[in-house]
């Protein structure tokens, strides 16, 4: 049995010259391509053969000799995914079709492919293929629980390792802040925290050659209890990476911060999202208080890390004078990174619900579900001028002055936080 698995790309309109070459650098060079097929490689029998594509900067054969096709997507890329399931079907080819878009929708997953795969796959793709093998297969398999720890293998690198500079890791599933907005927290069993356990992590990090990671755990400040013997558990590996996790807490628990630190951390990513405490309060984000961000930034440098803060604009308590305030606010409290997105309601959160049912959805072109279109209606910011200044705040936080003044910054740690800095500032 001969298994196919692609990570589609992101548009399917022809790339020049440039964006092809950028596309391969930034996935071949830079970025870690996620961990998904390396999971279900190592939940799949031995005797099958296994091929993953990243289409980002490998070229699809869709001619090639193959019993399966799996395809994994993110809304913005869902477009993409279902052209490439129409054509292998249109073959005689099975297609298997999963992620949080098609877990969201499943029912529209379904017409392009032969089985859907709701939630997680750990406990489902074993069944899948049995019923794949007796010509069988159901149209949903539908994740029943939550993943029993036992049942989260090693990602198994074989068929695809990390990039020239990166990989990354996975060592928790799921957040319970309950963000409105969110696509993790709102999926199948998302609320819900569960880990894997700490010896294997750490047999998994020694394994890996890059001494630069990424953690994918959405959030590394569900449990702290949990985290903190895990970075106790990865000093001395000499590992640098950057994760995600929740400033509230971070800016409450300094042991937190002083084991990250030693343990290799690098950067914060947070969801700061917003000046406005009214904003956070109406989105399901309560953790955050506005007024103690500038403290906890503040003992986040003091640990030698940085913050890459993440903010949106375009909620209902944005007016236009969001992203001037935005922007003092943000050279204020000293954000090292900071990155803007327009709102953008996913399917299967209760975002989403709310403005199909205020009438306020614009388009449902999936493809501009990436938090750089506007695709709802604004409630009090006109779209256009929502679209022009999120990407005009941008330009004027990364000038090339600004880029290279950030990239310094990394100097004053050590050279792979001078190179990871760099790297992440000139991308944006
Ligand atoms: S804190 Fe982050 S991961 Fe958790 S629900 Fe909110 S957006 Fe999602």
């Amino acid at each position: 049995m001969k298994l196919l698995f692609i990570y589609p790309r992101r548009g399917s309109e022809k790339r020049t010259f440039v964006q092809s070459f950028r596309s391969i650098f930034l996935h071949k060079v830079i970025f870690a391509p996620g961990l998904t097929y390396n999971v279900l490689a190592a939940l799949t029998p031995k005797d099958y053969s296994i091929r993953i594509i990243n289409e980002e900067y490998q070229k699809l054969d869709f001619d090639e000799e193959c019993d399966c096709v799996g395809i994994t997507a993110t809304t913005p890329i869902v477009n993409r995914a279902y052209a490439i399931a129409d054509l292998f079907k249109e073959r005689g080819k099975k297609v298997i079709i999963g992620g949080c878009h098609a877990s969201a929708i499943p029912d529209e997953a379904k017409q392009h492919a032969d089985s859907v795969v709701i939630g997680n796959a750990e406990d489902t793709w074993p069944m899948l293929l049995k019923d794949m093998e007796k010509d069988a297969l159901k149209p949903f398999y539908r994740q029943k629980g939550l993943i029993d720890p036992e049942h989260m293998p090693t990602p198994d690198r074989k068929y695809m390792k990390g990039s020239f500079f990166s990989d990354g890791v996975q060592t928790s599933w799921g957040c319970s802040t309950g963000c409105y907005y969110c696509a993790i927290t709102n999926s199948t069993f998302g609320k819900h925290h569960v880990h894997r356990d700490i010896p294997s992590i750490i047999q998994e990090l020694r394994a890996i050659p890059q001494k630069f990671l990424r953690i994918y755990d959405p959030s590394l400040t569900s449990n702290p209890k949990y985290t903190k013997e895990l970075f106790r558990n990865m000093i001395g590996l000499h590992k640098k990476f950057l994760c995600n996790g929740n400033i509230h807490v971070l800016g409450q628990d300094e042991e937190l911060l002083s084991l990250a630190s030693e343990a290799g951390c690098l950067q914060w990513s947070v969801g700061l999202e917003s000046i406005s405490q009214n904003n956070l309060d109406s989105i399901g984000k309560r953790t955050n208080k506005v007024n103690d961000y500038a403290s906890a930034i503040q003992k986040i440098h003091d640990h030698g890390m940085w913050v890459k803060g993440n903010f949106m604009f375009g909620f209902d308590y944005d007016y236009p004078d969001v992203f001037k305030k935005t922007r003092e606010t943000i050279q204020s409290i000293e954000v090292d990174l900071p990155c803007f997105y327009i709102v953008t309601p996913l399917p299967g959160t209760p975002l989403f619900s709310e403005f199909k049912q205020q009438g306020r959805i614009l388009t449902k072109d999936w493809s501009l579900y990436d938090f750089g279109h506007v695709v709802y209606q604004p409630k009090n910011i006109p779209a256009d001028v929502l679209f022009e200044k999120t990407y005009e705040i941008y330009d004027e936080l990364y000038s090339p002055f600004n880029k290279i003044k950030r990239s310094l910054g990394g100097v004053k740690t050590d050279i792979l936080s001078f190179a990871g800095t760099a790297i992440e500032s000139l991308y944006y």
